[in-house]
């Protein structure tokens, strides 16, 4: 019996471990005020879709998947404000030096702004990425939007072909790219 109200107690232990450490990295993140819908970094909700169990048998957020745009992507965080839905993304790095995102987290965070719109029918206002020394707040514009859809469009037609070239001549995109160290085409 007391083998059985020790392993109990160990357990629960265990059990507040996992949750104080979740809370840590949930207050570390610095979420807009409002309801935590979604969380892809070890502190699942389930709010949108049932969770799902991987292959090691840990419980995950479901993929937000848009057919129409050909897009599948796990948010860091959806948080539900007065405003709308905020996807949030925390990086490990810090923030570029111009203090604009690096175009690819932009492009990512504005890809999480369109799949949370399809997949929810809600307004999405801006997303948010935080960086390890600041965040920074991107507004959904029409114009990012456009920039997304327009990039979805270059790479749909990219996969058909096999050598694929630079396809612009502005060096900021390449400044700011993630592929810069392998890219033989930088500016
Ligand atoms: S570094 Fe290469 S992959 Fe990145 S934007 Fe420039 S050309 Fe494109």
């Amino acid at each position: 019996m007391i083998w059985l109200l020790s392993a109990i107690v160990v357990l629960l232990i265990c059990a507040l471990a996992a949750y104080t450490k979740a809370r840590a990295s949930l207050k570390r993140s610095g979420l807009p005020r409002g309801k935590l819908l979604y969380g892809d970094t070890g502190f699942p909700i389930g709010h949108l879709a049932p969770l799902s169990v991987d292959e090691h048998g840990t419980r995950q957020e479901r993929p937000l998947i848009s057919k129409r745009y050909g897009l599948v992507g796990r948010p860091d965080y959806l948080v539900r404000t007065r405003e709308g839905i905020v996807p949030v993304e925390a990086k490990s790095g810090n923030c570029p030096a111009s203090g604009r995102p690096y175009a690819s987290n932009l492009m990512q965070l504005a890809a999480y702004c369109l799949l949370v719109e399809e997949t929810t029918g809600a307004r999405v206002p801006y997303g948010l990425i935080r960086y390890n020394d600041r965040e920074i707040e991107v507004e959904f514009t029409a114009n990012l939007r456009e920039e997304l859809l327009a990039l979805l469009e270059e790479m749909r037609e990219a996969r058909a072909v096999e050598i694929v070239h630079r396809s612009h001549n502005d060096s900021r995109r390449c400044t700011g790219c993630s592929m810069r160290g392998v890219c033989e085409e930088a500016l």
